[in-house]
């Protein structure tokens, strides 16, 4: 088939649409309400929020419920679920009225032994997932609140996802791990476990057209894992400046929304075909001039010269000295969408074409805490270190 240049399909620049800023204390998740303009809020103040746009333009608070106790993450679905201390941690189902005026709550269900870190709610399922500070990753019945399994994480878990065609789940954990667990009604098995970050797990994005998961991490980076492709490939996505804080997929338009914690938002065109970075080259001598690298005593003895320090070319993972590396370009198509070092032979042959980004880079002028896209408006909210809400146009 003859190769075809396919227009990227273009962002829209995301305009700013409205502002919540009501709260005392930060808000540590909010959703906006599918085909409706309304966002729920959870706060740290303990109050779980529902707000509605008015003619205005403007989010008018219409229902809210204090918790009795702190509480420490929600997830809110077709019902809605917190979690909070009461004295041990508990879920908490409320039911919504069809005009958001009133919010009941419904069933509680318990099901760690410490803080909860993540919840997922699984409607074609039914299920519950949740992982928690005691280490397990546990699954109930959300009808029953029956307790169906519980597998032991590792580390502390901040990243789960849940495919439900193969019922698997996706752990990413506080060690940079990423773990995939085959689940059944009752048991489940380990299938098995990525390591691609040097830093925590801070967020899990699975596109299920795609059969891919992205993992976003402290370490700055996004790493697509092609898990469809069953090749084990890895792709590294380097478009943030800071902790990355939160992943979103539109898979209508195959772009990648991602946050982090310096205000960055980044949208990535994810129908481009990538490449995988290469591995670092071991060498004791520059692989283009030659020059000994500082540690081959041996060879500067003999060859009477200074050793140079040892760099690596981005592209083609060489190992190079820094005079044969002195340009800086970016890669896209390899994720590296700031200038890295390449060598000099690997600088000339990338073309205008190969360096054009495949990102779009957005301010958010926030610390962004959490974030939440609504495909069916294409709307992205964001909740920042500063007690306010976002909602932008995005898609
Ligand atoms: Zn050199
Ligand atoms: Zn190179």
């Amino acid at each position: 088939m003859a190769a075809e240049v396919q227009p990227r399909p273009q962002a829209r620049k995301p305009g700013l649409l409205s502002k919540i800023e009501a709260f005392q204390e930060v808000v540590s998740a909010a959703v906006i309400i599918p085909k409706e303009d309304g966002v729920i809020s959870v706060s740290e103040d303990r109050t779980i929020r529902v707000w509605l746009k008015r003619d205005s333009g403007q989010y008018w608070p219409s229902v809210y419920h204090t918790l009795p106790s702190k509480y420490s993450c929600s997830l809110p679905s077709k019902t809605y679920f917190i979690e909070h201390f009461c004295p041990l941690p508990v879920f908490q189902e409320f039911l919504l009225s069809e005009d958001y005026n009133k919010m009941t709550p419904t069933s509680t269900f318990q099901a760690h032994q410490g803080r909860v870190s993540v919840v997922l709610f699984v409607l074609e399922m039914e299920w519950l997932l949740s992982t928690g500070q005691d280490k397990n990753f546990n699954w109930l019945c959300s009808e029953s609140g029956q307790q169906l399994g519980t597998y032991r994480t590792a580390a502390w878990v901040s990243g789960l996802q849940f495919d439900v065609e193969t019922r698997h789940a996706f752990v990413g954990d506080q060690s940079g791990q990423v773990t995939i667990l085959k689940l059944e009604q009752e048991s489940c098995s380990l299938v098995t476990t990525f390591k691609g970050h040097t830093g925590n797990v801070t967020a899990l994005c699975w596109d299920p057209v795609q059969r891919v998961l992205f993992s976003g991490s402290s370490d700055h980076s996004i790493i697509m894992w092609d898990i469809g492709g069953r090749k084990g490939t890895a792709i590294e996505l380097q478009g943030h400046n800071d902790k990355v804080q939160g992943l979103c997929y539109a898979s209508h338009t195959r772009q990648l929304i991602s946050c982090s914690s310096d205000g960055g938002i980044v949208i990535w065109n994810m129908d481009v075909t990538r490449q995988e970075t290469p591995e670092w080259l071991d060498s004791d001598s520059c692989q283009k001039c030659e020059q000994p690298f500082f540690w081959n005593f041996k060879q500067m003895w003999d060859s009477k010269k200074i050793g140079l320090r040892q760099h690596h070319c981005r592209k083609c993972g060489q190992a190079v000295c820094g005079k044969c590396s002195s340009r800086r370009s970016t890669i896209p198509l390899m994720g590296f969408e700031f200038e890295v070092r390449v060598c000099d032979s690997c600088h000339e042959s990338i073309s205008d074409e190969d360096r054009a980004p495949t990102v779009t880079f957005h301010d958010s002028k926030h610390s962004v805490v959490y974030m939440h896209y609504e495909p069916t408006t294409g709307n992205l909210l964001t909740s920042g270190a500063d007690k306010v809400i976002k909602v932008c146009g995005v898609i």
